[in-house]
């Protein structure tokens, strides 16, 4: 792959630019780089329960180049979902407070009580979840109210081999009680790069997606059908990509390499 072809590269972040707090080697000279030359690069999380300005915070306390534009949730991605799909329509949020008011900034008319008038549901990562929340989603799924989700991931990584219920396991809960599935937003779904590609006016061949999970990172480049380059510095290991049926177009040991080969370095 030639990557001086690439025109918006979007990263997945925990395993792939940083481990916990740990930047990995060579990743924040890879983001400054093109941070340098203009090249516009997006840190795409699943995560819908911290906000923008949650990631921003950490990313640049840790030395990465970092603004709002840089940021892509899958809580943001639902919000133009909502808004291109749902216009104007009452919807139903089990999720955070920051979910909620991010998806006011997308003019999502966003509801926590049952009413006659909700025409969607969306679930998220919801850290402040309730019973009465659960109560509410079942009884408009009964009501066959459009179920949406921000992200399928069943658990949330919480570093030291700790794990808590995440929106695909939420969601689980409700599928079994009503029967109903949603449509999932984030990843492996590909409509966050498709999203983005439509606003950065890139073609899918200009766009590459890196990330450490093949089941969500390289599955939603596929899905998207932009390039995607796996790294082996988090969770999957070179053995289970070579095993797996869809193959990423590139397997690298880390995001230096991405920056040795800009650099003529390699
Ligand atoms: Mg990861």
């Amino acid at each position: 792959m030639d990557f001086r072809q690439i025109r918006l590269f979007c990263f997945d972040m925990d395993g792939t630019i940083y481990l916990d707090r740990t930047p990995i080697p060579g990743a924040i000279e890879l983001l400054n780089l093109l941070q340098e030359r203009s090249i516009p690069f997006i840190y795409l999380t699943n995560n819908s329960s911290k906000s923008v300005k949650d990631y921003m915070k950490k990313l640049q306390e840790i030395g990465f180049p970092a603004t709002e534009e840089n940021f892509y949730t899958s809580g943001q991605a639902a919000g133009v979902y909502l808004t291109a799909h749902f216009p104007g329509v009452p919807c139903y949020v089990m999720g955070t407070d920051s979910l909620k008011s991010e998806l006011k900034t997308y003019g999502v008319d966003v509801r926590e009580e049952v009413s006659p008038e909700i025409g969607v549901f969306l679930a998220g990562y919801d850290t402040q979840l309730t019973y009465q929340k659960l109560t509410d989603a079942c009884e408009l799924l009964r009501r066959d109210v459009p179920f949406l989700a921000t992200n399928p991931d069943w658990v949330c990584p919480m570093g030291k081999d700790e794990y808590l219920p995440d929106c695909g396991l939420m969601c689980q809960m409700l599928e079994v009680s009503t029967g109903k599935k949603p449509k999932f937003i984030g990843k492996p779904e590909p409509d966050m790069i498709l999203q983005l590609l439509e606003r950065f006016g890139v073609e899918k061949d200009a766009c590459c997606m890196v990330g450490d999970r093949m089941y969500t990172d390289i599955a939603s480049g596929l899905n998207a059908g932009v390039k995607t380059v796996c790294v082996l510095s988090g969770e999957v290991t070179k053995e289970e990509v070579l095993a797996a049926e869809r193959q990423p177009d590139l397997l690298l040991d880390s995001v230096k390499d991405i920056y040795l080969a800009l650099t003529d370095k390699q």
